[in-house]
């Protein structure tokens, strides 16, 4: 059988072409986005396997279907640009990864606070010039500060469990069940006010919904307590750009860790050094000294590409035997 992965890279085809000894079948790892002028690559395969940022919405699916595809694999938990409707009406089942390595990008969110808390970009740089001075790399302890999760599912839950011991007092807002190891460590679950006016260190980590677009916008950053950090591991929707350059110059915002973009797609994942950046709003974001912007690399780890590649072949071969798994319906768009 047939497979293209779109959006690869030598480490996806690495991965994939391991996993595959065990299902043997037809990989063709494709450089391109996935879009509908890139369609006419997935002709004659029967599962294409997009990637984050490729656009899967009803034109796109609507060509796939016709060149025979019948199965979409996302190798992704996330599955916001997928256009769930459209491809429920042609008949075409959509499987993802929904846990691979839950730690990998919990532990990255952790990494983003201590790297902005401790200034750890600028210390090894001044170091590596030989500047062994400290001033501008005044931090503040963890311990005994308030940390909001938002999102307590499988990412937010091994989070929340890490900062806890840290010693940080831990709030959460999630509109689901309430997580038992959560609650059992001392969390407290709170409205998103609450969690926004009581936090010190503010983590997103529900997934991009209509209900959570630009959940971050203006008015939520000023309800943040002043000079507070925000990490975004979830997706780049789920905060407004624009408002945090505001936020920022006027000191509302303390500290600002990004994994993801809302305008992410064409430029991360990509070698960019040589152009001019074209995105604005991430240019000024990067001047920021209380900044880092690290490009969608939270789940990259030998342990979740390994997963990513054998659950998604897994996915494949449920699907082919009849008995598909790990699908997503348009409901879950919700
Ligand atoms: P999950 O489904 O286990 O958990 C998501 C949680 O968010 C659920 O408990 C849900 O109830 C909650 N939620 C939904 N709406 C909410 C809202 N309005 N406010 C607060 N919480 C809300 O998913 P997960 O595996 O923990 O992953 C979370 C997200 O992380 C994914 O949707 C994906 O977008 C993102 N992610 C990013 C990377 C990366 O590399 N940066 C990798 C994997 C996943």
């Amino acid at each position: 059988m047939r497979m293209i992965l779109f959006s690869s890279r030598q480490y996806d085809s690495d991965t994939f072409t391991e996993a595959n000894a065990a299902h043997g079948y037809e990989l063709h790892f494709q450089e391109s986005h996935l879009d509908a002028d890139t369609t006419v690559l997935a002709q004659g395969c029967e599962v294409v396997c997009p990637f984050v940022n490729d656009h899967v919405d009803a034109a796109v699916l609507e060509r796939l279907h016709a060149g025979g595809t019948r199965l979409i694999a996302l190798r992704s938990a996330g599955f916001n640009h997928v256009d769930l409707a459209a491809a429920e009406r042609l008949g075409i089942p959509i499987v993802r990864v929904p846990a691979y390595s839950p730690h990998a990008v919990a532990e990255h969110a952790v990494g983003l606070i201590l790297a902005l808390n401790r200034r750890l970009p600028r210390a090894v740089a001044r170091t590596r010039e030989g500047d062994f001075s400290l001033h501008g790399l005044l931090g503040f302890d963890l311990h005994g500060k308030t940390v909001g999760v938002i999102g307590t599912g499988m990412i937010g839950r091994v989070f929340g469990r890490i900062m806890a011991g840290f010693g940080m007092r831990v709030l959460a807002h999630d509109p689901g069940t309430p997580a038992d190891d959560l609650l059992a460590l001392g969390a407290r679950y709170v409205p998103l006010d609450t969690l926004l006016a009581e936090s010190d260190v503010v983590s997103l980590h529900c997934p991009l919904l209509p209900s959570t677009y630009h959940l971050i916008d203006g008015a939520a950053l000023a309800k943040m307590k002043r000079g507070a950090m925000l990490v975004n591991t979830g997706r780049g929707g789920l905060v407004e750009a624009n408002a945090l350059i505001g936020a920022l110059k006027d000191g509302q915002l303390g500290n600002l860790g990004l994994d993801v973009y809302e305008e992410e797609g064409g430029i991360f994942f990509e070698d960019h050094s040589n152009l001019p950046l074209q995105d604005d709003v991430l240019a000024r974001l990067l001047m920021f000294p209380n900044v880092i912007v690290t490009a969608h690399q939270a789940f990259f780890t030998r342990e979740a590409m390994n997963e990513i590649a054998q659950t998604t072949l897994g996915n494949v071969a449920a699907w082919q035997a009849g008995t598909p798994r790990n699908a997503v319906r348009a409901a879950d768009q919700a």
